[in-house]
């Protein structure tokens, strides 16, 4: 795809490919395994040696709260099997019967409950770049389990340069980076940017929600033909991604999909 600028790794060659999503490629294999030497994987949740080469051990593995039933459109938890209103291949929540977002599937592992409150607060704001890594590995493993379409490049949610300067560190950018290193997809983050800043969502109720954001970010690529996904850290009302995928279809984009930590519920 010659008209998305990408940002980082990985080589060229490694990707666009279609088809399902690939292991783990040679050079990260390498790299973790030196790492691994130097600083041995320890869990960070409860201290205990890591699994598989990770920094969670298998028992907090399992304990973490798995998305569990949800819709199939945005990945919103639904609280028991729904039958009417189901989709062909699943259920839809309310919303996304009454108006389809512009994207064309969301993904999380994860429920927004304990322990991932805690995790995400800790790369996103006390800068932990191990959590960062291993939730990043998650949610690439769990994207290779459900083996989705494979986009052609990662669109991180893009955080506006004044915020991008109070906190110094862009969550979703760096999520992003490790999502793609993981299923070797390039990091298209010069393809979306944030025209001005907006206040926290959940600052915010219903229509404000919508009308804070309305025109808020513009994609600076030509996409046509593209089919990208967007990233975020955690979904919570779906505006903001909903947004974005707005403004990436604006630019031609044929598909956009969403991958995210966790939804909250
Ligand atoms: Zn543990
Ligand atoms: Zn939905």
């Amino acid at each position: 795809m010659p008209n998305i600028t990408t940002s980082t790794d990985p080589d060229p060659e490694d990707a666009p490919r279609r088809g399902p999503l690939p292991a783990q490629p040679a050079l990260a294999r390498w790299r973790r395994a030196l790492a691994d030497l130097v600083f041995p994987p320890t869990c960070i949740l409860c201290g205990a040696p890591g699994d598989d080469g990770r920094d969670l051990c298998r028992g907090c593995a399992g304990d973490l709260p798995a998305l569990g039933l949800a819709c199939v459109r945005c990945a919103l938890p639904l609280p028991a099997p729904v039958t009417a209103g189901a989709g062909d291949d699943g259920p839809l929540c309310g919303r996304c019967r009454r108006k389809p977002p512009a994207f064309a599937r969301a993904h999380a592992p994860f429920r927004y409950e304990q322990p991932l409150p805690a995790l995400v607060a800790g790369f996103k704001f006390n800068g932990r770049l191990n959590t960062l890594r291993l939730m990043g590995e998650l949610l690439a493993t769990s994207l290779g389990d459900a083996a989705p379409q494979r986009p052609e490049a990662i669109v991180p949610v893009p955080l506006h340069m004044r915020r991008l300067r109070e906190r110094g560190y862009d969550q979703a950018l760096e999520l992003a980076r490790v999502v793609g290193r993981e299923l070797a997809l390039p990091v298209a983050a010069a393809a979306c940017e944030r025209t001005r800043a907006t206040p926290p969502q959940t600052t915010l109720e219903g229509k404000a929600r919508a009308q804070n954001l309305r025109g808020a970010f513009r994609a600076t690529a030509d996409l046509s033909g593209a089919h990208v996904a967007v990233l975020d850290d955690v979904v919570t009302t779906a505006s903001t991604v909903d947004e974005v995928a707005r403004a990436l279809r604006r630019a031609g984009a044929s598909r956009v999909d969403v991958w995210c930590l966790a939804r909250t519920p």
